[in-house]
């Protein structure tokens, strides 16, 4: 895609963290921003209004992307707002951190549910937009953790390393489409997520990084725009925005 200029962009759960930087970013190089939450209705808003007063054209839609039926309402509104779907960024995502013998089956489902389904869910659901089309980029947030594994979260570990493995396959099936799948793994960043993490935990991470600090939403949200308007010739990659904790 050479420009943002009036291209439609879904962004799922963009009233908080890294998806809202990716909103913001994609809004004010122009693109056209649908802003889906789950539960932040007021701050998702928010971040409309302050799209909107820049001149970029935005709307709010609330859909639990874990849901299937919800995911393709979220799809099918987008579309009938905008008449079109340029690209779809899934950055929804939960933790539900616990070692292996204390979490549940329901803490296991849930974060699988959350991360890795709802990809499919919306995927699935844009699939026929863009074929009709022939045109579009998908960008999937996955996680470092997603290659490297961490202590408290198999099921998280498990959903991210599966997005990576989807996100390939679906790369190859819609290549044919002139469709490109990517995803971005982002090291520790500096969000609601983030701030989970017990202040002893945050000194040891810290320790671990090379470059010496945890990442922002905005850098994060930077390699998603790269991948999409830079990205013509790049599909089925990771992009690792991780200040180097790992490398692959
Ligand atoms: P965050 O601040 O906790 O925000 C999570 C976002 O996901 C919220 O906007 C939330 O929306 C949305 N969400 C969760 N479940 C949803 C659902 N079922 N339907 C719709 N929206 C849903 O987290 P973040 O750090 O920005 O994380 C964004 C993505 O980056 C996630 O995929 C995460 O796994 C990934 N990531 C984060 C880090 C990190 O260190 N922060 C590192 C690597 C990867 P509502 O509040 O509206 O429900």
């Amino acid at each position: 895609m050479a420009t943002l200029e009036g291209a439609v962009v879904i962004v799922t759960g963009a009233g908080r963290g890294i998806g809202r930087a990716i909103a913001e970013e994609l809004g004010s190089g122009g693109a056209q921003i649908v802003v889906n939450y789950g539960k932040s209705k007021g701050p998702a808003e928010e971040v409309v209004s302050t799209l909107t007063s820049g001149g970029t054209k935005a709307i709010a839609l609330q859909a639990d992307v874990s849901d299937p039926a919800q995911a393709a309402n979220l799809i099918e509104q987008a579309v009938s707002h905008f008449g079109r779907v340029d690209a779809l960024i899934n950055n929804a995502g939960i933790t539900i951190d616990r070692s292996m013998k204390n979490l549940s089956i329901e803490d296991w489902n849930s974060v699988i549910q959350n991360n890795l389904n709802s990809c499919f869910y919306t995927v699935k659901a844009v699939l026929p937009h863009l074929m009709e089309q022939q045109s579009g980029t998908i960008v999937n947030i996955s996680s470092f953790v997603g290659h490297m594994g961490n202590f408290g979260q198999a099921n998280y570990s498990a959903a991210k390393a599966g997005i990576i493995g989807f996100t390939k396959t679906a790369a190859i099936e819609m290549a044919k489409y002139h469709v490109t799948v990517n995803c971005v793994c982002p090291g520790f960043t500096e969000t609601d997520m983030y701030t989970t993490v017990p202040d002893k935990v945050k000194e040891q991470i810290v320790k671990r990084i090379p470059l010496g600090r945890v990442g922002t939403s905005n850098e994060v949200a930077r390699a998603v725009r790269y991948l999409i308007v830079d990205g013509d010739y790049i599909t089925g990659q990771t992009l690792n925005i991780n200040g180097g904790i790992f490398m692959m």
